[in-house]
């Protein structure tokens, strides 16, 4: 017999060589440790940070809730059942027999640790199923970085923009290659130097951090509530958070 998935031979009875068995239980595996993190990223308000733990917080989304992740949710939970069905062979028409309520996760896992995964008779076409889907999944948790305004040109003011990852900015407009941080600082400066500059706390949170000195939302809002940040009608003052983030007069630790 050959491989569904590869082509080579395989041992007589067997759908998957070793190696493409090897595969699929892996992605299933990895999907199974995609679950929590998917559902993290429901939530349209929150960039998750994909795979990394760090939450940035984005821009106000267009929904609360991110359709495509719970269409994808969906559809793996459907497979992983119909997966785990197959694998026991019940037939996947019948699936009022399956009596079975474990959650996703424990399905996925259930389905890569499952004896007949390189035999049952669909394998090579699941496999392709789990794949398309991983791919979707990675996707949704890591969205291509995206370039955002770090700050203008030092010669001629034009705004700049850069990935996170980003050392280097090359000016578009006039060419003058300059350190991304050191654009990134001079803005803030510029910013808290200029006691009309007045932004949200999530803004406030970002530039701030982007530059390297870490305050977070949360810190910013408590300031306030504490009566120690004014808020104005046009929001915070860059110069007051710099005051107390940076001024003598810090009591507490900036959590
Ligand atoms: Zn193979
Ligand atoms: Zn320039």
């Amino acid at each position: 017999m050959n491989c569904q998935n590869c082509k080579t031979m395989t041992e007589e009875g067997y759908s998957l060589c070793e190696t493409c068995e090897m595969r699929l239980a892996g992605t299933l595996l990895r999907l199974a440790r995609d679950v929590t993190p998917l559902h993290d990223s429901l939530d349209a308000t929150l960039h998750p940070g994909g795979h990394s733990p760090v939450r940035i917080q984005t821009a106000t989304p267009p929904t609360p809730i991110r359709l495509d992740v719970l269409d994808l949710i969906d559809m793996l939970d459907a497979t992983a059942r119909e997966l785990w069905r197959c694998l026991d062979g019940i037939d996947a028409l019948d699936w009022r027999k399956d009596k079975r309520n474990e959650d996703l996760k424990a399905t996925l896992i259930a389905c890569a640790g499952h004896p007949r995964l390189a035999t049952f008779a669909d394998a090579g076409f699941y496999m392709r199923i789990v794949n398309n889907l991983a791919r979707k999944v990675d996707l949704a948790l890591d969205p291509p970085e995206q370039r955002r305004e770090i700050g203008t040109c030092e010669l001629c003011e034009t705004m700049l923009t850069a990935g996170a990852a980003d050392q280097w900015v090359t000016c578009p407009v006039c060419g003058r290659e300059q350190r991304a941080q050191t654009v990134k600082l001079r803005r803030l400066k510029k910013l808290c130097w200029d006691n009309s500059k007045r932004s949200s706390a999530a803004d406030i949170a970002r530039v701030f951090s982007d530059a390297g000195l870490k305050v977070s939302r949360k810190t910013i809002t408590t300031w306030e509530q504490r009566g120690k940040l004014p808020r104005h009608a046009d929001g915070y003052a860059y110069c007051d958070v710099y005051r107390l983030l940076v001024g003598p007069d810090l009591t507490e630790p900036v959590g």
